[in-house]
């Protein structure tokens, strides 16, 4: 199958969640199934081009938006085999933000950007002249790739039998702009109607690509059933659920070549289920780091999160001081996002010195750090589409406790206290009582069951997210599309 992946990041070259995660890893695991795959993202101010070795590919290519051409060149590197496209546009990618400022403001020509993105990423299949079985779109920026495919590409040589899959990472992030972009983006006023693209008024993106593409897919079984009901779908239900069965979740693998304590390379000592003596090394290491108490027998609770409502952390914020004054154990924070949460977790180490530490900002190797050094993770989330960090965790036998909710809930195994059985600690409600008593349940099992606590390490341990099964299943679900595309 040739297959092309059209998306606005790309793990390790420009990511901020686990969309690049994804679109990072999945294609290196379908070319070891003997796919063909070529990935297009934006060129961002950020990408380091003479680390990744990108090199001048293709141009000057011109692309035809719906009321005017515009100009871009095209670069390439190397992942694992796998081409990655690098869409090169001064005014549109030449920015160290992906999607907003440095004051968290939305870029408002987004939808323009990504737009441009997309019919770049199909213009550059018919340069290049690789005529794709499959058109895979990610989350609302390309998702406007499935309908170019049957608006404007049905008949094309090369684009005309693509069929196409849309998996959409985070439902709660849709791509609502006012409706003037509908020209320039070539969307005729006929498509800006209840049933495809309008939304009270606006133009939603990830709508219409739901109800153009072939096939749509999300993160994990668990929310795929939760984004068909009025609250999880947050206003889409309806069009997922008129997918019928051409709608389902895929749980996102993870790379284990990157998250792996037996070879992680970022984190101070490796180990293994049969030897922890390094993971010791590690929660040493992490607490000099932070400013906490040097103190093996404490348990650390480790944070790594973008601070955005979603991930449930201004419950952790009316609950943390209350868990740190009653309980001795101590955080490994690590997050940017929100402003407020920023400031307020930013300003806790210095009123829990020694017990809180924080640092704000992205960092890769502190994650690292945070998730080898650490006995606990907390992602106390409202939501999560699949979540990584709870399968990170795992493999490096630091305990999830977790809000059982989308992929957290189909990834983590309630511990059972009568048996010791399990790998982690879930709890339902989203609240900062169940937070705090969840933490509490966690805390008393790290210290008066300790026989447990090795039970549980070692199961979390044991289990496997890698990407060969989910790659499997989204092999399958290409052919779903294919068979659809072909059928229709
Ligand atoms: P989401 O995609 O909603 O942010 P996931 O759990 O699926 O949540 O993926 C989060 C990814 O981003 C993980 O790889 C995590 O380590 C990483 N991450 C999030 N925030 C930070 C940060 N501040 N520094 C380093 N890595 C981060």
């Amino acid at each position: 199958m040739r297959i092309v992946f059209i998306a606005a990041e790309c793990a390790p070259f420009a990511k901020t969640g686990g969309l690049g995660d994804v679109v990072g890893a999945l294609p290196q695991y379908l070319r070891a199934l003997g796919h063909s795959v070529m990935v297009v993202v934006p060129r961002y101010a950020s990408i380091d081009a003479a680390r990744y070795h990108l090199r001048w590919a293709h141009g000057p290519m011109g692309v035809w938006m719906g009321d005017r051409e515009e100009w871009c060149a095209v670069h390439v590197a190397d992942s694992h085999g796998v081409p990655v496209y690098f869409i090169e546009h001064e005014g549109y990618f030449n920015r160290w933000g992906l999607y907003h400022d440095a004051h968290f403001n939305d870029y408002a020509d987004n939808p323009r950007r990504f737009g441009f993105l997309t019919r770049a990423g199909l213009q550059l299949c018919k340069d290049l002249n690789f005529a794709p079985d499959v058109v895979h779109v990610h989350d609302w920026h390309t998702a406007l790739g499935a309908a170019y495919l049957k608006i404007w590409h049905w008949n094309d040589p090369i684009l005309g039998g693509a069929a196409s899959l849309l998996t959409i990472h985070n439902i709660a992030y849709q791509g609502k702009y006012p409706a003037d972009h509908l020209p320039y983006l070539g969307l005729q006023w006929g498509n800006f109607t209840p049933d495809k693209f309008e939304d009270n008024g606006a133009l939603n993106l990830l709508k219409g690509g739901i109800v153009y593409a072939d096939v749509v897919n999300t993160v994990s079984p668990s929310y795929a059933l939760e984004t068909r009901t009025p609250f999880g779908g947050h206003g889409l239900a309806p069009y997922l659920n008129a997918k019928g069965e051409d709608y389902f979740g895929i749980l996102n693998g993870v790379d284990y070549n990157t998250w792996n304590p037996q070879t992680d390379a970022l984190i101070p000592a490796r180990y293994s289920a049969e030897d922890l003596s390094g993971k010791a090394i590690c929660k040493r290491e992490l607490q000099r780091r932070l400013d906490l108490v040097v103190s093996a027998d404490t348990p650390v609770i480790g944070v790594v999160s973008r601070f955005v409502e979603q991930k449930g952390l201004h419950l952790l914020a009316q609950c943390i001081e209350g868990i740190v004054q009653h309980m001795r154990v101590q955080f490994a924070i690590l997050g940017s996002g929100d402003k407020g949460l920023e400031r307020y977790f930013g300003t806790l180490p210095a009123r829990y010195s020694g017990r809180i530490g924080c640092y704000v900002g992205y960092n890769e190797e502190l994650a690292h750090w945070i998730e080898a050094g650490s006995d606990f993770f907390l992602m106390p989330s409202l939501f999560e589409p699949c979540g990584l960090n709870q399968m990170y965790s795992l493999k490096y036998g630091t305990l999830p406790i977790v809000r059982a909710t989308g992929g957290l809930n189909d990834t983590v195994q309630q511990y059972d206290e009568a048996t010791g059985e399990g790998t982690g600690f879930k709890f339902d409600e989203p609240s900062a009582h169940a937070i705090y008593y969840t933490v509490g349940w966690a805390v008393s099992t790290y210290y008066d069951r300790p026989h447990h606590m090795q039970r549980l390490i070692r199961t979390a341990m044991a289990q496997d997210f890698s990407w060969e099964r989910s790659a499997e299943q989204y092999v399958q679900a290409y052919q779903r599309a294919i068979h659809k595309k072909r059928a229709g």
